[in-house]
């Protein structure tokens, strides 16, 4: 009966995961990778539940996730785009920045990861409507840093914000953060001028 019981719960729980990508347009691939589902489910799943909703804003993508990482950076919005998604990564623990290791005790729970984590990105920058990364590029974004071929997350030694970084590009990458604020000292000067008052003075 438990394992009845069990095998439910994964079931609900791959088709509530299932119905949260469609719902952010993910591809049927992407899905069927994270939740297991069979493409003939997936598009079911599409059929029943919002293809025939009055004013369906949600389209089915189809072909391949995006590979080509030069456009996650190719304007400095773009960048402080792919800061706040990898940031989101880490911060929800799906991504660890020190192993480049993609956490997640199962496809399914790196799944949810990867919704809560874009679904973060989205609150901070307006919704759909203002986003400008899909969760297949949030998908490609998180493969490149595992893979730590082209890309690098790293910490800003001013402002201390993640940025991502194009390894292959020989321009200067400056912090997406800091471009749109004003510079301050970096970590090293702020650590060499901080001064510890003496406990009794006055
Ligand atoms: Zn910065």
């Amino acid at each position: 009966m438990r394992s009845t019981d069990d095998r439910y719960r994964s079931e609900q729980a791959r088709h509530e995961l299932a119905l949260r990508l469609i719902g952010h347009e993910a591809r049927t691939g992407t899905i069927r990778q994270l939740t297991g589902l069979s493409d003939d489910r997936i598009r079911r799943l599409y059929g029943s539940y919002f293809k025939h909703q009055p004013g369906n804003p949600v389209r089915r993508r189809r072909g391949r996730t995006p590979s080509q990482v030069a456009s996650f950076l190719k304007t400095p919005r773009h960048r402080r785009h792919a800061a706040t998604l990898a940031a989101a990564f880490v911060a929800g623990g799906l991504f660890d920045p020190d192993t480049r290791a993609v956490r997640g005790d199962s496809q399914l729970d790196t799944g949810l990861r990867l919704c809560l984590a874009y679904e973060r990105y989205l609150s901070l920058h307006g919704g759909r409507a203002g986003a400008l990364l899909t969760i297949e590029w949030a998908w490609a974004l998180l493969g490149n840093l595992q893979s730590g071929d082209e890309l690098a997350l790293e910490v800003c030694d001013v402002c201390d914000a993640h940025h991502v970084r194009d390894l292959l590009s020989l321009e200067s990458q400056q912090c997406p953060t800091c471009l749109v604020a004003p510079p301050g000292p970096t970590r090293a000067q702020r650590d060499s001028t901080s001064v510890t008052a003496p406990a009794n003075a006055r």
